[in-house]
């Protein structure tokens, strides 16, 4: 291969100087772009800066004159997979399918039109190859841990009225409640017993919480526990995402939900998509492990949709991607629609896999509330986290973004990973001793007979 078809992957020692080293490059004329680091580097999806092979060169001088001696330049190589085809299968799958599952094999990336005929295609033969590529590349890229986070809802208070959610402000059947700085730190505090790193803090978008009082509680948060901080608390000025990083949060979740812009404005009477899409850059340009995803079975969505969708997961190097379904919300102006389909989300995972590689996806909590086993069925389908759900009892049933909202906790994470295929607890879990049973009867208990 000449250079000028080549890139490199630039690793700096953490993310601060991820950002210098970008910030040099750009000031001296180098395009380039943040992506998730490859799967050899880590467990962790850390980012690197990608280059051209022509630009090689000068960034290395760059590089070596600003003394920064101790990043490491990878060539970006695409990640070749092995046996996806077989002769028995060349016989049972259309031309075309055989001719994306070649290119998957070799790495290459994927047309737009190929993405939406691996979104659609109804041929059980060609629907079992995409779910078992996925699964072969989620175990090359991330392997078999299965990561688990708490997530905390601190508040439920929104100034915003999407159509489908429903802490939307003017829903006045639901109970509004925002919890106190101690009950945040009393759950974090339970997290960090049980071993976890990441915690997440969600919320409406409310404005009681301000930039002081989430640097306050970013910062104790990492002062007493050390933990990762994942927020999800919605669109705020690039100058408090700055703070926030500075403070201690590590990723941000905000979903582009969807990427039809008409769509888009429908279901957000009071957002704008060039607002949000911003803020998602901005998120990447701090140094987030920066998060998004969409939702699977808005009204109106088209499979094309969905693969706009996931190109601009792809495009934008988005590291981690929640994928779900939508569910109805009482007091919701959506709040008689059908929910989204369970077998077209978990299609949407395996082929954000596919296209995405290494990425953090997450098996959601809606694939979780529509059924029972639809979580064990992501994380087969190329899933590789988990998200409790740790918002105390009392306020836990008003953070109904939609109904019936499953409250995946621990004994459900665990049964999740124990029923997937080959998947692995994190050795940082620590599990109370009945949990530890392998045969711990999920079952009785759900029934009430343990
Ligand atoms: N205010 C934050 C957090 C929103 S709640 C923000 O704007 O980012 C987190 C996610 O829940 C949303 O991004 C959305 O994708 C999902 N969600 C909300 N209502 C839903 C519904 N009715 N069905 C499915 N997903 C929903």
């Amino acid at each position: 291969m000449r250079l000028e078809e080549k890139s490199y992957l630039i690793m700096a020692q953490n993310s601060s100087e991820m950002l210098v080293i970008n910030k040099l490059l750009n000031k001296n004329n180098i395009e380039t772009d943040l992506v998730p680091a490859p799967p050899e580097w880590g467990t962790v999806c850390a980012i690197a800066v990608k280059i051209k092979g022509t630009d090689l060169e000068t960034s290395k001088n760059l590089l070596h004159s600003s003394g920064i001696n101790n990043a490491k330049i990878l060539e970006d190589r695409k990640l070749k997979l092995q046996g996806l085809i077989d002769k028995k299968l060349g016989l049972m799958v259309s031309e075309r399918f055989l001719e994306i599952l070649k290119k998957i094999e070799n790495g290459d990336e994927l047309q737009r039109e190929e993405i939406i005929y691996l979104l659609s295609t109804d041929k059980k033969r060609e629907i079992d190859a995409i779910f078992s590529a996925a699964d072969r590349i989620r175990k090359e890229t991330v392997g078999d841990v299965v990561e688990i986070r708490g997530a905390i809802e601190f508040s439920n208070y929104c100034r915003k009225n999407c159509k489908y959610c429903g802490i939307r402000g003017q829903n006045s059947e639901i109970k509004r409640y925002r919890m106190t700085e101690e009950e945040i730190m009393e759950v974090v505090a339970y997290l960090h017993s049980l071993g976890l790193r990441t915690v997440i803090l969600q919320s409406g978008e409310d404005p009681y919480w301000t930039m002081p009082k989430i640097i306050n509680i970013l910062r104790k948060i990492k002062e007493t526990t050390g933990m990762r901080i994942t927020l999800s608390i919605g669109e705020r000025p690039y100058e408090e995402y700055a703070e926030f990083k500075k403070a201690g949060a590590d990723n941000f979740l905000l979903k582009i939900e969807t990427t039809n812009r008409e769509l888009f404005k429908e279901i957000h009477p009071d957002d704008d998509f060039d607002t949000r899409l911003q803020c998602s850059k901005w998120l990447k340009e701090l140094g987030y492990i920066n998060g998004s995803g969409n939702i699977i079975g808005l009204p109106g969505q088209t499979v094309e949709d969905i693969a706009s969708d996931i190109e601009f997961f792809r495009d934008m190097g988005i590291n981690m991607i929640g994928i779900g379904p939508f569910i109805p919300a009482k007091g919701s102006p959506y709040e008689k629609l059908t929910p989204g389909d369970i077998a077209m989300t978990l299609r949407t995972v395996a082929v954000t896999r596919i296209v995405c590689k290494k990425v953090y996806i997450p098996s959601t909590t809606a694939l979780a509330t529509l059924s029972k086993d639809a979580q064990v069925w992501a994380l087969n389908a190329g899933a590789n986290t988990i998200m409790l759900i740790n918002t105390p009892k009392k306020y836990r049933s008003s953070y109904n973004i939609y109904d019936n909202k499953n409250m995946v906790d621990l004994e459900a994470a665990v049964y999740a990973v124990r029923k997937a295929a080959n998947r692995k607890l994190p050795s940082y879990l620590k599990l109370p001793s009945y949990l530890e049973n392998p045969d711990f009867d999920f079952a009785a208990k759900q029934e009430g007979m343990l």
